[in-house]
C-alpha cells in the first residue's frame, strides 16, 4: 500500500471524482476525512470505504464557509495530529459569457473554486511543515489551461487555481510540501447534470462528447482517481507546481 498511515482530507468527496479519489486513497492505506457539504453523501462515501476495509470519517463541510474550513482543519489536527494530504476538490461551474454571468455567480465561482482552496491550504500548511512535508492537490480543470466558449466565471477561476498552485509550490518546495493541480476534462459525474439538461438529455451529450473529445468518450471518475493517487503519493515525489491534464485530448484537439 502506497499511502499507509497517511491522514488525508478530500473536500467534495461525497460524489464523483472526489469520492473515487477518496476510495483510491483509502484502498492504499490512508485514513480519509470526507469533507462534503451534503452530510448524507459524505456518510455514503465513508460507508463504501469501510465496506472495503478502509478507514474514513465524515466531517460535513461547506467550503463556502470559512468557519467550516477552520473546523475541518483544526478538528483533523486535534484528532489525528497531522495532515499529510489535502485534496481541495469541491468546485462549482457557472456558465455564460461576460454579459450574462451575475455578480453573485462570479463571486461564488471564485469563493468556492479559488478562495476555499487558498484558505484550506493556508490553514494546513504550518502543520505539514511541522511534520517535515506534505502534499496539496488542487482540483482545477482542463478549463484551467485552455478556454472554452461562454465560461468566463469557470475558466477564470480554474486558471487562477493553476496559478495559485504554481505559486504555492514555488514558495513551499523547500519545506517539502508538494503542490499540484488536477485538470480533468469531461468526466461522467453528476457535476455535468445541468449542462446535460441544457443540451437536451443523455443522448445529446453522448453525441457531443463523441464529437468533441479526440478519444471519443468521457472519462470514468475511477480513471481520474488513478491520477489523484499518483499526485498525492510518493510516486510523484519530484513533481511540484504542475497541472496534470487528463482530458482524452480535448485541450490539444
Ligand atoms: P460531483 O458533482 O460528482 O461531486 C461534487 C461534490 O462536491 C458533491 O458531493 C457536492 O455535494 C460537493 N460540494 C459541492 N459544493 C460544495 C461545497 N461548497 N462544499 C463542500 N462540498 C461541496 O462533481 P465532480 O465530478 O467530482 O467534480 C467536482 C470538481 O471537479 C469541481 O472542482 C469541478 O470543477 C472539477 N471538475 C469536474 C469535471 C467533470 O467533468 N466532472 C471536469 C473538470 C473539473
Amino acid at each position: 500500500m502506497i499511502l499507509e498511515n497517511r491522514i488525508a482530507i478530500v473536500t467534495g468527496s461525497g460524489s464523483g471524482i472526489g469520492r473515487a479519489g477518496a476510495l483510491a486513497m483509502a484502498r492504499e492505506g490512508a485514513l480519509v476525512i470526507i469533507a462534503d457539504r451534503d452530510a448524507g453523501a459524505g456518510e455514503e462515501t465513508v460507508r463504501q470505504i469501510r465496506e472495503r476495509g478502509g478507514n474514513a470519517e465524515a466531517v460535513t463541510t461547506d467550503v463556502a464557509d470559512d468557519n467550516a474550513i477552520e473546523r475541518l482543519i483544526a478538528g483533523t489536527l486535534d484528532r489525528h495530529g497531522r495532515i499529510d494530504i489535502l485534496h481541495n476538490h469541491a468546485g462549482i461551474q457557472i456558465g455564460g459569457p461576460l454579459t450574462d454571468v451575475s455578480r453573485d455567480g462570479f463571486d461564488a465561482s471564485w469563493r468556492i473554486n479559488v478562495r476555499a482552496h487558498f484558505l484550506a491550504a493556508q490553514l494546513a500548511m504550518p502543520a505539514m511543515i511541522a511534520v517535515g512535508g506534505g502534499v496539496i492537490l488542487n482540483t482545477a480543470s482542463n478549463s484551467g489551461v485552455f478556454y472554452d466558449r461562454e465560461m468566463i466565471a469557470y475558466a477564470t477561476s480554474k486558471h487562477a487555481v493553476v496559478a495559485m498552485t504554481r505559486q504555492m509550490a514555488l514558495d513551499y518546495a523547500r519545506h517539502k510540501v508538494r503542490v499540484n493541480a488536477l485538470c480533468p476534462g469531461w468526466v461522467d459525474t453528476p457535476f455535468n447534470d445541468p449542462f446535460i439538461a441544457q443540451m437536451g438529455g443523455r443522448a445529446a451529450i453522448e453525441a457531443y462528447v463523441r464529437d468533441k473529445i479526440p478519444m471519443g468518450r468521457w472519462a470514468a471518475a475511477e480513471e481520474i482517481a488513478e491520477a489523484v493517487l499518483f499526485l498525492v503519493s510518493d510516486r510523484s515525489s519530484f513533481m511540484t507546481g504542475q497541472a496534470l491534464v487528463i482530458d482524452g485530448g480535448e485541450s490539444i484537439g
